[in-house]
């Protein structure tokens, strides 16, 4: 890009050594490809502004974009100065962030790949973004080789309509933390929550929204999703999923709005504020049910899905509201492969009154779309 003008004749020696740390240098980089003769300067391929919205203020766009350029570059004035100082700004840091590490590169500068995993964060779109997750770290292997991910479509008419038990859902009055965490913007009761299922209780972890909503129901996305994490002494995982559609102004989404984190990574506890779950919740409770992931790296396995099947309301304001800090954090569905997904086949109301009254047909007809 820049000079590369002139190359200076200097002394046979110096040029010599020069050249082997020049030749060091580009073995270094061997991963950037392309350009092997030196002159192609323009070569800011490497120049990417890492397109992660929620990474911490590190990256302001152009700092990284100005240090590539004088690595390639033949030095103008002492070789082996300028050449010392593109090293040195390799080893410093100021280099672009690359997803893999070719055998050379990690042969040249083993230190720097686990510098590496740490400089890539994951993300909803660009580099770090959903496709990629896999290989930003052995960790996240999950995220590409699983076979029970999540989000999933969830087709009602091919899921199992049956009268499944119960979520007995433990919720009351609490105080709460709000914080935004660089992905999302997740909640903690304070006085802890639960929900029981055919007698094993998971304790509320924490809720969390995502815009849109991660699952399809019926091949349609919701505005929005709020999961309610649970989690077994066991440790065994359970995640409700609350689908959140256009409609009514919702106090509760409004009550923690009211205290959103201006700052990112910083929780606040209302000294006053309170909410109760329990009234967020939609009044059927029908859910469908499969066993997914984590739906953000390490995408670990053997999460217990319930989607609740009725969603709830929240007004437009309220989603734009969410938009300005997130307008695109939902991991894309992933395959169903051959897992089953059961369905409530009626109702909750049914569940709610121990005496079923006539209430219409299954909600869920076992053959045929319905809804
Ligand atoms: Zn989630």
């Amino acid at each position: 890009m820049q000079n590369h003008a002139k190359r200076p004749s200097a002394r046979p020696l110096a040029a010599k050594l020069a050249m082997s740390l020049a030749l060091g240098l580009m073995t270094a980089q061997a991963c950037l490809a392309a350009a092997p003769a030196a002159p192609a300067p323009a070569a800011p391929a490497p120049v990417k502004a890492p397109a992660m919205p929620h990474s911490t203020p590190v990256a302001p766009a152009a700092a990284p974009a100005a240090a590539p350029a004088p690595q390639v570059d033949v030095p103008a004035a002492d070789p082996n100065e300028a050449i010392r100082k593109a090293i040195a700004d390799r080893i410093s840091g100021k280099g672009e962030v690359v997803l893999k590490a070719t055998g050379a590169e990690a042969k040249a500068a083993p230190k720097k790949s686990a510098h590496k995993k740490h400089t890539v964060h994951w993300a909803y779109e660009g580099e770090g973004g959903p496709h990629n997750w896999g290989k930003i770290s052995k960790q996240y292997l999950a995220c590409a080789n699983g076979k029970n991910q999540s989000p999933i479509a969830i087709e009602p008419s091919v899921s199992l309509g049956l009268d499944l038990p119960a979520l007995e859902f433990d919720y009351r009055n609490s105080r709460f933390s709000i914080i935004d965490n660089g992905h999302t913007v997740e909640v903690k009761y304070l006085d802890g929550g639960a929900m029981n299922i055919l007698g094993h209780r998971y304790e509320l972890v924490q809720f969390h929204f995502h815009r849109p909503a991660e699952e399809v129901v019926n091949g349609k996305r919701y505005d929005m999703v709020a999961h309610l994490v649970h989690r077994s002494s066991q440790g065994k995982l359970a995640v409700v999923a609350v689908l959140l559609t256009l409609g009514e102004e919702n106090p509760f989404i409004q009550t923690l709005w009211n205290h959103m984190p201006i700052q990112k990574k910083q929780a606040i506890t209302p000294p006053t504020a309170s909410i109760d779950l329990a009234k967020f919740l939609p009044a059927n409770k029908a859910y469908f049910h499969y066993m997914g992931s984590l739906t953000t790296p390490p995408c670990t396995e053997g999460v217990a899905w319930y989607v609740m099947q009725s969603p709830v309301e929240v007004s437009a304001q309220q989603v734009e509201v969410f938009s300005k800090i997130y307008a695109n954090n939902a991991r894309p569905t992933q395959r169903v492969h051959d897992r089953l997904v059961k369905a409530s086949r009626a109702p909750a109301d049914l569940y709610a009154k121990p005496a079923p009254t006539q209430v219409a047909a299954p909600r869920i007809p076992r053959a045929g779309g319905a809804q």
